[in-house]
């Protein structure tokens, strides 16, 4: 479980293709092997090879624990079957009566856990606008266990400042968690900057090709790693040996891939700005976006999520219907570039009032820019929203 045996490169876009040992210590295989087992045989009476039952270690997993933990500069890391998994298994670290601060603004299925399934058992949540200090620092209760964030927020793109979050947070002995899923550890490393704790959900950039669900947890407190083991242990929500090599396999062109979205995505954004159909476009590699000066700070790159509002409701449904290339599908990060309609799609649990005072209404889309060429992404929309 720990980083100890990774190699020791430097560089992240080497850490991504090599990931922690890189290859098969046994054989030499350089696609490191799918360890297809439930169990494993003892050498004798009291005896392990290191693993015992795949819910506890798996080697494949194990690897790309390991690597994940490198990528974010952390001790341990934990995969899950899905991002979802690795933010439930997190909630279970904390007690019945504490309360977590959370962004307001952020992934209507982690909305949805909090509040219809983890309220349940006694844990209190308070949604505010993470992007300013003060609406934060005003929620804190006597019982605040600690503060969650998404950062870019989804969809509006707001911007946290992750190092003073991380200050406060720990000045009031609360635990402060990030969800790192819009910008990878690529573009943005959480602990680096204080974070405690870190979650992905790996289904999008880090396995990169729209075709497995995974989710990670990473961070750098024994006793905290310690914790979750044994929740990870005791539930079983551990990703597969096979998604684990899926998961693997994306991670290796995860600097090549993002180097291009990110690119792909400041076109769009500034052809979009200028198209007179569009009235409001939300992309944080803008210099006019609220959160630029913050971005070039603490990450190393923009991203490639991009929403933005068009003229009227009645245009959506066009857009909808007429796109080609990019496709109107949930989900964002992977290779093809993919279309959503927040309101009726990642935020249909999240209560209107909330959307509202967003800026999540009728008319807003958000775009998860792929590889493709440009020119054809522009085409695209150009005849999408004439
Ligand atoms: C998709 C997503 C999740 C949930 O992950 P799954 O892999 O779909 O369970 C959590 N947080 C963010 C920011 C996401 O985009």
């Amino acid at each position: 479980m720990e980083t100890n045996d990774c190699q020791n490169t430097t560089q992240m876009d080497t850490k991504v293709v090599h990931g922690c040992k890189g290859y098969d210590s046994h054989t030499g295989a350089i696609s490191f092997p799918i360890y297809q087992s439930a169990t494993f045989r003892h050498p004798g009476l009291s005896q392990t090879t290191g693993y015992d039952y795949s819910r506890l270690q798996n080697p494949t997993r194990e690897e790309l624990e390991n690597t994940m933990a490198i990528l974010e500069n952390g001790k341990y890391g934990f995969a899950f079957s899905s991002g979802m998994a690795a933010i439930s298994s997190v909630l279970k670290m904390f007690s019945p009566g504490q309360h977590i601060i959370v962004s307001d603004d952020l992934y209507g299925g982690t909305y949805r856990i909090f509040e219809e399934v983890y309220k349940n058992y006694g844990l209190e949540f308070s949604y505010v606008d993470t992007s300013g200090m003060e609406a934060i620092e005003k929620e804190y209760k006597a019982n605040t266990a600690a503060v969650f964030i998404e950062t870019p927020t989804n969809p509006i793109m707001k911007v946290a400042d992750i190092g003073l979050i991380a200050q406060l947070a720990k000045s009031r002995n609360s635990l402060f968690i990030v969800d790192n899923t819009f910008l990878t550890p690529y573009c943005q490393r959480p602990l680096e900057l204080g974070a405690d704790i870190v979650i992905h959900s790996g289904t999008k950039y880090l396995g990169g090709h729209n075709d497995t669900l995974a989710g990670f947890v990473i961070l750098e407190d024994d006793v905290l790693a310690e914790k979750l083991k044994l929740i990870q242990k005791s539930e079983g929500a551990v990703l597969a040996p096979f998604d684990s090599w899926l998961l693997l396999r994306g991670i290796k062109t995860l600097g090549i891939r993002l180097d291009r979205q990110q690119q792909n995505a400041m076109e769009l954004a500034k052809w979009l700005k200028e198209n007179k159909n569009v009235k409001r476009v939300y992309y944080v590699g803008l210099p006019e976006h609220e959160g630029y000066e913050i971005s070039l700070r603490q990450a190393s790159g923009f991203g490639a999520m991009i929403s933005f509002e068009v003229a009227s409701a009645e245009l959506v449904e066009k857009v909808l219907s007429r796109i080609k290339v990019i496709m109107f599908a949930e989900s964002l990060g992977g290779v093809e570039s993919l279309i959503t309609y927040p309101m009726l799609q990642t935020h249909a649990a999240v209560p209107e009032e909330i959307r509202n005072r967003l800026g999540v209404n009728d008319r807003l889309l958000r775009l998860s820019v792929g590889i493709e060429n440009v020119k054809d992404l522009i085409a695209d929309l150009e005849q999408a929203l004439e």
